[in-house]
């Protein structure tokens, strides 16, 4: 598998570099956004970790260009910035993972592992709602009318699991919240919303008719679009 990485904190770099190598992947280091433009576009790595604050060109721009010249290889985004909107702005741009510096390394891995993943065959038993099919076990949701799939991260997951099986009947956000976060005290209804709009995305991005419907006040649904 490689890997690139594009990093300008030459520590940090060198860090990364050293730890995906004894984890068996190959890595090219580059150091400024335009390097890492032109590596991507050649199309051969597996995977992309990019730096968002970089010199010559930011991680958004690189990330962008790449997605606008249908170059599909995964990315996975380090920031420094924790904002929402930035995460979003991150996920509109097409990245796959989002890791907030500092992260851990077995996090990194684990974040790899997930993107290299590629979807397999789909299963009978696979939850479905209209076109779509969850499968849990690889970590992505496929369409079936399209057969585009995309990876979604655990807590998308949750929340697609909770919403199919209630089959379009509409569920709480305090039921969402007690039961994605459980008891984790800080997380508020916009951060759920934040998911819910990234879900969004990706359900669009595979070309499903099935939308998440917003029923203010009240909650939250899956709905099949005409
Ligand atoms: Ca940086």
């Amino acid at each position: 598998m490689r890997i690139l990485l594009v990093e300008d904190e030459v520590g940090l770099s060198d860090a990364l570099v050293h730890m995906l190598k004894v984890n068996s992947y190959s890595v090219m280091a580059v150091y400024d956004g335009e390097s890492g433009l032109f590596e991507a576009l050649t199309g051969t790595y597996d995977a992309v970790i990019l730096d968002v604050m970089l010199p010559k060109m930011d991680g958004i721009s690189v990330l962008q260009q790449l997605r606008a010249e249908k170059i599909r290889t995964p990315v996975i985004l380090l920031t420094a910035r924790s904002s929402l909107d930035d995460r979003v702005e991150g996920l509109d741009s097409g990245a796959d993972y989002y890791l907030t510096k500092p992260f851990a390394t077995r996090e990194l891995l684990a974040c790899l592992r997930a993107v290299l993943r590629r979807p397999d065959a789909l299963r009978e038993d696979d939850p479905q709602f209209g076109d779509l099919v969850l499968q849990a076990s690889q970590g992505c949701v496929s369409c079936s009318a399209t057969g585009k799939s995309i990876r979604v991260s655990a807590k998308e997951l949750h929340l697609l699991q909770i919403l199919m099986a209630e089959k379009g009947n509409i569920v709480p956000k305090d039921t969402l919240l007690d039961r994605i976060w459980g008891l984790e005290s800080s997380v508020e209804y916009n951060n759920l919303e934040v998911y819910v709009s990234f879900v969004r995305k990706k359900l669009s991005h595979i070309g499903s008719r099935v939308t998440i419907r917003s029923t203010r006040g009240l909650g939250y649904s899956v709905e099949v679009q005409p």
